[in-house]
């Protein structure tokens, strides 16, 4: 974490344990960085890993939020409405040479990896990772600009004709995000999940829901694995087809309950998916304003009740908990 300065902040703050937080400490604003006054903030699976200690992060989580910028060198940047991208990179490797610095090994990444987040008042971003959001969209649509970029990359990732049939696993936010970004480019998607409320609100355009695929093993041409959970890859392999592709979503795959040999056997093509261009979800967002974004949020909670909004998180049944500010 960089220096910090007198001033305080509200955060939630996860060190050995979360906690609500009335004066932390604010980040030091670094020079070609703005400070963004958070007004609303999503809470994500990747935050509840966080707190049973995934990527070991300490400091403050979070890194869905829309708010405005309030400090910024470029004075053009001051009291813009925006979102930011989680990665910021150092502008000096390969691999930002390249453009592609969502893998610059030495980024950081915002309330993942030695970077505070965004559940707290303020927030720490470099310009050039600021989206400008148009100021018809809602926050409460704009907040899931994030995880609905991280579905658009499947389709920065795939070629896809448009006849492809594709089976997302996950009924999760981001599976449903998944589902409904590939509805607007393939006619036949179905979603599974198990959840008959979450597959209720996953209805949307033409959209199959279903509890159970073991009828369609073998079928399918495109596979996204969005459970979080270790054993929906061997379902993936499973339901897609020889030389069919999986799209894998969920990180915390681990590797003793995998059965790789049907991808050999299949010939099947195993493609890791992260993090997308917020340019793409904004504009995902502006050419479906029908796309029900909103029905995804199960509660909105203000900061102060911030572990309330965790525990909520954590039930079976929550989609998007959101933070006020
Ligand atoms: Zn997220
Ligand atoms: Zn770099």
């Amino acid at each position: 974490m960089k220096g910090t300065t007198n001033s305080t902040m509200r955060a939630v703050v996860f060190d050995d344990h979360l906690r609500f937080d009335k004066a932390y400490p604010q980040p030091k604003r670094q020079s070609r960085w703005a400070r963004i006054c958070v007004h609303l903030a999503g809470v994500c699976n990747t935050d509840l890993e966080i707190i049973k200690g995934y990527m070991g992060f300490k400091g403050v989580p979070g890194h869905e939020f829309i708010g405005v910028v309030d400090q910024c060198d470029d004075p053009t940047w001051i009291g813009a409405r925006v979102a930011g991208e989680i990665n910021a990179a150092c502008g000096r490797c390969r691999w930002c040479a390249d453009g592609l610095m969502r893998h610059c090994p030495n980024r950081t990444v915002l309330g993942i990896l030695q970077h505070h987040g965004c559940f707290a008042d303020y927030v720490f971003l470099p310009v050039e990772n600021l989206q400008r959001i148009p100021d018809d969209i809602p926050a409460e649509r704009a907040v899931f600009i994030e995880p609905l970029s991280a579905a658009c990359e499947i389709l920065e990732q795939l070629d896809l004709q448009g006849d492809e049939t594709a089976i997302v696993l996950g009924d999760g936010k981001l599976g449903i995000l998944c589902a409904w970004v590939l509805s607007t480019v393939l006619a036949d998607v179905t979603l599974k999940g198990h959840h008959a409320q979450k597959l209720a609100s996953a209805q949307w355009r033409h959209i199959k829901t279903i509890r159970n695929a073991d009828t369609m093993a073998g079928q399918a041409d495109i596979v996204v694995e969005a459970t979080g959970s270790a054993k929906g890859i061997n379902e993936a392999l499973s339901l897609c087809r020889p030389r069919g592709v999986i799209v894998l979503k969920s990180t915390v795959a681990s590797v003793d309950e995998i059965n790789l040999a049907p991808l050999v056997i299949n010939e099947q093509t195993l493609i890791g998916s992260r993090c997308g261009q917020f340019k793409d979800g904004l504009q995902m967002m502006e050419t479906y304003p029908d796309m029900p974004l909103e029905r995804l949020i199960t509660a909105r909670f203000p900061i102060e009740q911030a572990l309330l909004g965790f525990e909520q998180a954590a039930l079976p049944d929550s989609l998007k908990i959101l933070l006020e500010f």
